[in-house]
C-alpha cells in the first residue's frame, strides 16, 4: 500500500483519540492529508525579548528564561496553574487553565527554557496563558529556521491539548518517516522554464521554511502545482466530452436564417453578436455537442443571439427551446421573439405553470408531431412530460438560476443531447470563468448595441425623498415611466412586505389617479395577476412599476428611464448591476437611483460606491468576487475551485494564467501524456483520477 495512504491514528504521538479529534475537527485522516495541511501563517522567531522590555500589546513574543516555582491557585470556578517565569533580571507569569497535572509532570524548576506566546497584560503586569515552552537544548538542537508555521486550528482542538506545539512535532515526525517519499511531479522542463524548486524542498519548506525566500518559493511551487494540475483536469474533462458526447450535426445554414438575416433582422448586429452567432454555427456543425456558456452584460443583446441560434436549429429540421428562471421573463421572451420573428413562418410555443388544460394538451402535441419550432417557458420545460419531436437546441437564460443537474436533465430528452447554450449576465473574470466552468466552453458578448448612454447613478438617502418625487416627475412628463424596487429576502419576508407596501401606498398618494397609474407586482401576488401588471407597464399603460425583485432578471422595457432602488444597501452587486439593467435600453439617458439610510456597514459602502462609479459588468464582478470571494459564485461546488489548499483563486490569478497556459500546451502537444518528457504529469494525473482528489496524488 502507498505509506502515504497511512492512517494518522499510527503516527508517533497520536493515537486513536487524537486521530479521531483531527479527523472530524480538520478532516485530517492520512499522512498525505497530514502533508498536505499546510501552515496559514508563519512567525518570527528570531527575536528575544526581555521581560522588562515587552510590547505593551497582545504580541506573541519569545523569551529565554527558567521556572522559579510552579503553584496552583484557586479561581472563581476550578482553579489555575502558575509559574513564576524569570529571565535573570526580571519575572512574570505563565499561566494554565488546563492540563494542570499534565504540565506540572513535564514542566522541570531552574531550567532554561524558550517560551513563546501570546502576552496578555493585567495593568502593569504581563502574563502569558498557555505559552509554548520549549527546553532551550532542544531549541537549539532543532535548528528550524527563524519562521514559524502556525497551523489552522479549532477552539475544540486547542482545549483538548492539540497545541501548535504538537502540530509541529506531529510533523516532525511525519517528515522523519517520509521525506525521501517526496516524488517529483512535474517534468524538468516545467521546472526550468518557471524556475520552481523541486517538490521535496517546497513542502519542506512551506511547513518549516529555512528563511523568507524558501517560503517563498515553496508556495509559489505549490500554488503552481495545486493549479496546473486542477487546470489539466478541467481541459481533459473538456476535451474527452468533445470526444465522447456525439451531438447533432447542424450542417447546414438555411433559407430561414438566411431570409431572417438578410430581410427581418430588426437592427445590425454587433461585432461581438457576430463573433459568438459564429462561433456557435460552427460548434453546431461539428457532430459534438456543444456546451457553451455565453456570457454577456446587461442589455448586450443576447436574445437575439439566441434566436438566431434557433433558426440554424429549426433550418436543419430540428426543434429548439428557451428556458427562462421565472414566468414574467418567459412571457416576455415569448413575445419578444415572436415579434422579432416579424412575417416569417415560425411557430413558437409558450409552457410556463398557468398554461393548463386543454391548452397544455394542444401544446403537448404539437410539440410532439414537430409543429411547435420553438418552445419558451420556464422551468415546466423540463419536466417528462414534455416530449420533443427532436430537440436540437436548448438554451437557457440567466443560469444562476438553474443548478448544472438541471441542464443535465434537458439532456436526456432524446437519443443524442440537445446542444446546450447557457446565457448569463454575470459576467465573471475570464480566467476564473475558465477555471469554474471547466467543461463548458465560453462565448463573450464584450459591446453594447450602439448609441447606448451610461446610466447615471446617484446615491440619495430619505431626507432627498421629495427631490426624488419631483425627479420621477419630470421623466414621467417626458413620457418616460419608472421602476421603484423593494427588497424582498426571505428571512424577513413580512417586514419586508410591509415597506413594500407603505411604500406604495406613499408612491401612490405623491402620484395619484388619474394623472398617474402605478403597477405593482410582488412575490405573493398570483402569476395572472402578475402578468397583467407587468403587461400594463410593458405596454406604457402605467407609468411606474413598483415592484420586489421578481422584475430583477432580463425583464426589456426600453422606454423605462429611471430606476429607483429602495434600501440599496440590502442588495448584491451583481443583484444591483442587474437592476439597473433594467434601464438604459433605449436611446435615452437613463437614471438610477440607490436610496439608501445614512447607517450601512463598510461593505455595503463600497457596492453602492461601485454602483456610483462604474457602469462596467466586469468591473462590478471583480469588486463583488473581491468582497465576497469566489464562494457564492455558481458551479464553484463542482468545480473543487474551492477546496484549493494552498492557492487562492483571487489572488494568484497570474500563476492561474500560467498554470492554464502550461496545461493547456501539454494537452495540445502530447494529449494522452505519453511522450517520456511527460512521464511524471501522466503518472500524478493517473493518481489524480483514481483518488478523485487534487491533493491524494504524490508518493
Ligand atoms: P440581454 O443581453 O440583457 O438579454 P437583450 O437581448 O434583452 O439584452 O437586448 C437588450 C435590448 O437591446 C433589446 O431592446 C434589443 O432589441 C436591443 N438590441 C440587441 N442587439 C442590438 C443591436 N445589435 N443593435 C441595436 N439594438 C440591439
Ligand atoms: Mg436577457
Amino acid at each position: 500500500m502507498d505509506p502515504l495512504q497511512t492512517s494518522i491514528e499510527y503516527l508517533k504521538g497520536i493515537g486513536p483519540n487524537r486521530a479521531n479529534l483531527l479527523r472530524e475537527e480538520l478532516g485530517i485522516r492520512t499522512y498525505q492529508d497530514l502533508l498536505h495541511f499546510f501552515p496559514n501563517r508563519y512567525i518570527d522567531r528570531s527575536a528575544f525579548h526581555s521581560i522588562n522590555s515587552l510590547p505593551k500589546t497582545n504580541a506573541e513574543v519569545q523569551i529565554k528564561g527558567q521556572i522559579l516555582n510552579l503553584k496552583i491557585v484557586p479561581q472563581k470556578r476550578g482553579k489555575r496553574l502558575v509559574a513564576t517565569f524569570s529571565d535573570g533580571q526580571s519575572s512574570m507569569e505563565m499561566v494554565w487553565f488546563r492540563g494542570h497535572k499534565w504540565m506540572q509532570e513535564q514542566l522541570k524548576l531552574n531550567t532554561a527554557y524558550v517560551a513563546f506566546g501570546r502576552l496578555s497584560w493585567y495593568g502593569s503586569k504581563a502574563s502569558m496563558p498557555h505559552p509554548e515552552l520549549t527546553l532551550e537544548t532542544d531549541y537549539e538542537a532543532t535548528k528550524i529556521g527563524a519562521l514559524h508555521p502556525v497551523y489552522p486550528s479549532t477552539e475544540k482542538l486547542v482545549n483538548k491539548g492539540v497545541s501548535q506545539r504538537i502540530m509541529k512535532q506531529m510533523m516532525t515526525n511525519l517528515f522523519g518517516l517520509i521525506s525521501n517519499q517526496f516524488q517529483e511531479n512535474l517534468p524538468d522542463y516545467m521546472l526550468k522554464e518557471l524556475q520552481l524548486i523541486s517538490r521535496k524542498d517546497a513542502i519542506i519548506n512551506a511547513h518549516f521554511p529555512k528563511d523568507l525566500q524558501a517560503l517563498n518559493q515553496a508556495q509559489r511551487r505549490l500554488k503552481f502545482e495545486e493549479l496546473f494540475y486542477i487546470q489539466l483536469q478541467l481541459i481533459q474533462k473538456n476535451r474527452l466530452q468533445k470526444q465522447k458526447i456525439k451531438g447533432y450535426v447542424f450542417p447546414v445554414v438555411g433559407e430561414l436564417f438566411s431570409n431572417y438575416f438578410n430581410n427581418y433582422l430588426p437592427f445590425q448586429l454587433t461585432g461581438a453578436q457576430q463573433r459568438v452567432v459564429k462561433e456557435i454555427r460552427f460548434d453546431m456543425g461539428t457532430g459534438k455537442q456543444m456546451n457553451r456558456l455565453l456570457q454577456g452584460d446587461v442589455g448586450s443583446g443576447k436574445t437575439m443571439v439566441a434566436l438566431l441560434s434557433m433558426l440554424i436549429a429549426i433550418d436543419n429540421t430540428f426543434q429548439a427551446c428557451l428556458m427562462a428562471p421565472t414566468e414574467i421573463l418567459a412571457v416576455q421572451h415569448y413575445q419578444s421573439i415572436k415579434e422579432a420573428l416579424g412575417g416569417i413562418e415560425v411557430k413558437v410555443g409558450l409552457l410556463t405553470g398557468s398554461v393548463k388544460g386543454a391548452e397544455r394538451k394542444t401544446l403537448f402535441e404539437e410539440l410532439a408531431n414537430g409543429n411547435i419550432h420553438i418552445l419558451i417557458g420556464t422551468h415546466a420545460l423540463i419536466e417528462d412530460k414534455v416530449v420533443f419531436k427532436n430537440l436540437g437546441l436548448a438554451i437557457i437564460d440567466e443560469q444562476h438560476r438553474f443548478g448544472v443537474a438541471q441542464r443535465a436533465k434537458l439532456w436526456r430528452k432524446n437519443d443524442l443531447p440537445p446542444h446546450v447554450l447557457v446565457m448569463t449576465a454575470t459576467p465573471i473574470p475570464r480566467t476564473l470563468a475558465m477555471s469554474v466552468y471547466g467543461d463548458l466552453d465560453i462565448s463573450v458578448i464584450d459591446e453594447l448595441p450602439p448609441g447606448r448612454k451610461d446610466i447615471k447613478t446617484v446615491l440619495r438617502s430619505d431626507a432627498n425623498r421629495l427631490d426624488v418625487f419631483r425627479f420621477m416627475q419630470d421623466e414621467i412628463a417626458k413620457g418616460r415611466q419608472v421602476y421603484i424596487v423593494y427588497p424582498l429576502i426571505q428571512e424577513s419576508e413580512k417586514m419586508d412586505y410591509k415597506d413594500l407596501m407603505d411604500g406604495y401606498e406613499s408612491i401612490a398618494r405623491s402620484f395619484p389617479l388619474p394623472d398617474y397609474q402605478i403597477s405593482i407586482v410582488h412575490g405573493q401576488m398570483k402569476a395572472v395577476d402578475k402578468e397583467y401588471e407587468m403587461q400594463r407597464f410593458v405596454e406604457g399603460k402605467t407609468q411606474i412599476m413598483v415592484a420586489t425583485t421578481v422584475i430583477e432578471v432580463g425583464v426589456n422595457v426600453p422606454n423605462a428611464s429611471v430606476m429607483i432602488i429602495e434600501s440599496a444597501e440590502r442588495f448584491g452587486l451583481s443583484q444591483l448591476h442587474q437592476l439597473r439593467g433594467r434601464v438604459g435600453r433605449g436611446a435615452d439617458q437613463s437614471y438610477c437611483i440607490l436610496m439608501s439610510g445614512k447607517k450601512r456597514s463598510q461593505e455595503a459602502q463600497t457596492r453602492l460606491q461601485t454602483m456610483v462609479q462604474t457602469n462596467d459588468g466586469f468591473e462590478i464582478a471583480e469588486v463583488d468576487l473581491r468582497l465576497r470571494g469566489p464562494g457564492d459564485l455558481m458551479g464553484t461546488q463542482q468545480s473543487g475551485v474551492l477546496q484549493l489548499k494552498i492557492a487562492d483563486i483571487l489572488k494568484d490569478q497570474d500563476i492561474l494564467k500560467t498554470a492554464r497556459f502550461f496545461a493547456q500546451k501539454l494537452v495540445e502537444a502530447d494529449p494522452e501524456m505519453k511522450e517520456e518528457k511527460h512521464i511524471r504529469i501522466r503518472q500524478t494525473y493517473a493518481k489524480i483520477m483514481t483518488h478523485k482528489n487534487i491533493w491524494n496524488y504524490i508518493s
